[in-house]
């Protein structure tokens, strides 16, 4: 689960990073809002935390923008400007949320938190076949076998188990994982050791689902 932080505070920036990662989201950040398009524009994430004024533009301009483009990502303004005109405007664009600065870090993470278990039908838990993945508790088993995952394991298993029956490509899968750094490597075994182990797990507890290899392209998370 990604989310960028829209903001250019350089200390609200990293208070935000490191609460959210402490929630086990994957962070990315745009101080500007140049690098804010860019990143909007070549990836997907759960969520955006949006920033108002920025040095080179208005956060604003970059919601309209990701709802012109049809873009999916969920989007909660903070702004400094705690007007209700802003608060109108950007909910009326399409805004999910909207909070005031200052906020307590608390409320954000929960808005954060409420609003991907909005994405995924009210539920902190998904489920395919006999295996359930709890995204608040961290906690996953198969036919209540508890499996002990790593957190990169975890990641993988959550990305997969919100797209069952899809075709994710190895490079699909590091951005989302590992963060859109990762997408330039030169290739990415990291993945097939984490998936082997992975696939492991699940096939020891009984899981009646499977990860598939799709040859040279990626993999598929399939029941069995
Ligand atoms: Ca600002």
């Amino acid at each position: 689960m990604k989310v960028l932080i829209v903001e250019d505070e350089p200390s609200l920036r990293e208070i935000i990073r490191k609460a959210l990662q402490n929630e086990r989201l994957v962070v990315e950040e745009a101080a500007d809002f140049a690098t804010a398009c860019e990143k909007t524009g070549l990836y997907d994430y759960e969520c955006i935390l949006l920033d108002i004024m920025l040095p080179d533009g208005n956060g604003l301009e970059l919601l309209q923008r990701l709802k012109k483009e049809g873009k999916r990502d969920r989007v909660i303004i903070i702004s400094a400007k705690d007007s209700i005109e802003d608060k109108v405007k950007g909910l009326d664009l399409g805004a999910d949320d909207y909070l005031a600065k200052p906020f307590h870090i608390a409320e954000l993470t929960a808005r954060v938190k409420s609003l991907i278990r909005r994405n995924n039908n009210g539920s902190n838990a998904v489920t395919l076949g006999n295996v359930t993945l709890d995204n608040t508790t961290f906690r996953v088993e198969a036919g209540g076998t508890p499996i002990e995952l790593n957190r990169k394991e975890f990641d993988i298993l959550r990305y997969f188990m919100h797209r069952p029956n899809h075709m994710i490509s190895k490079e699909t899968l590091a951005e989302a994982v590992w963060g859109d750094n990762i997408d330039q490597a030169d290739n990415f075994d990291f993945i097939y050791a984490q998936i082997k182990n992975l696939r492991k797990k699940l096939q020891q507890a009984g899981a009646t689902i499977e990860i598939k290899a799709v040859y040279g392209f990626g993999y598929k998370l399939v029941e069995l």
